[in-house]
């Protein structure tokens, strides 16, 4: 992938010059209400909700890409892809 891109940018309504960069999954926060009840679910015995997913079929990973205008920084994300891996030229 490129480090540089012309995108279309909805802001400024013309092509701009974009900044390319991998996007990355945040922590997730302990007290938001998933967390909580997945937490208060699992306590007890035997109580795993849900099966856990051992052997992966998909050899490839969806990636997603943050791109960044360089005139007004509005930042937004591109359709994910699957990669087997991801190079920035
Ligand atoms: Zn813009």
């Amino acid at each position: 992938m490129v480090r540089e891109l012309n995108k279309y940018c909805p802001r400024c309504n013309a092509y701009t010059k974009h900044s390319v960069t991998l996007y990355k999954k945040n922590k997730q926060r302990e007290l938001a209400q998933g967390a909580r009840r997945y937490k208060r679910k699992k306590k007890g015995y035997g109580s795993q909700p849900k099966p856990i997913q051992h052997n992966q079929v998909k050899t490839t990973k969806k990636q997603t890409f943050k791109i960044r205008c360089s005139k007004c920084n509005y930042q937004r994300y591109m359709r994910s892809i699957r990669l087997r891996r991801v190079d920035f030229i």
